[in-house]
């Protein structure tokens, strides 16, 4: 824009917490004067400063709480919050839906098999496209989960959350803290492969299917409803039902 135009108006921003990770280092914790022309939704200032719209939580604009539709009209002073701060206000984000249902960006694959080991609904495929994985959140009302702020700006997404770390125990860790779900985790309720759910059953059910030694020395069996994999003690890599745990750890 050029700031020379007679239209320019210009409001400060303010972003608190994790928001500021978003940000170029250069504008982190501190006041942003920000230009723009005509009056727009402060949700797309917001966005164009790149913070996407599922991250925040409350805004006020001077003083006062608002909206993300609200219109900006210049000199306004405007203050983002990400949900991480106790606002004692109705959030802006929508109430997940009852269950914490997921969908996973296409670079997340062992993000997602960790949480549906942890028992949560979570669909994931390595060639979705971002228009599929946008669509999918919002016609299934499941929360995305995604390294890409852009896929958070899509307009038809509500629920959304942007993934900080790149190692996949953190990024549980980071989601079951996010939305809460410590308490609602259940180990090994899911299949990691196909999300199917995971039901104990006899070991002459699925004897035919095992190799000799497992037949030998396992004896308690479970088989994922959807796919048919079996799994028994040990199945999992070692050391994986304490790092799960770990990570449920509030
Ligand atoms: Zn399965």
């Amino acid at each position: 824009m050029n700031p020379t135009d007679p239209g320019t108006r210009r409001a400060t921003f303010r972003f608190y917490g994790p928001l500021n990770d978003f940000l170029p280092h250069d504008l982190r914790q501190r006041d942003i004067p920000h230009d723009f022309l005509g009056t727009p939704a402060v949700k797309d200032r917001i966005e164009r400063l790149g913070v996407p719209h599922t991250e925040v939580a409350a805004l006020f604009i001077n003083d006062q709480p608002a909206a993300l539709h609200y219109l900006l009209r210049g000199g306004e002073r405007v203050a983002v919050y990400p949900p991480t701060y106790h606002i004692p206000l109705p959030s802006l984000l929508p109430p997940p839906a009852g269950e914490a249902r997921f969908v996973v960006d296409v670079n997340l694959g062992r993000l997602a098999r960790l949480l549906r080991l942890m028992g949560f609904d979570t669909l994931y495929r390595n060639d979705w496209d971002d228009a599929e994985i946008a669509a999918l959140s919002a016609r299934e009302d499941r929360i995305l989960l995604t390294r890409d702020r852009r896929l958070l700006m899509r307009s038809i997404v509500r629920h959304g959350y942007y993934v900080r770390s790149d190692q996949p125990l953190q990024q549980l860790r980071e989601v079951l803290d996010r939305y809460h779900l410590q308490p609602r985790a259940r180990p090994f309720a899911r299949c990691s492969k196909c999300n199917g759910l995971v039901r104990a059953v006899d070991k002459a059910a699925v004897a035919p299917l095992l190799e000799p030694r497992t037949r030998r020395y396992y004896q308690h069996f479970w088989q994922c409803q959807q796919c048919g994999q079996v799994y028994w003690e040990g199945t999992h890599m070692p050391g994986l039902e304490a790092l799960l745990e770990e990570a449920a750890r509030p």
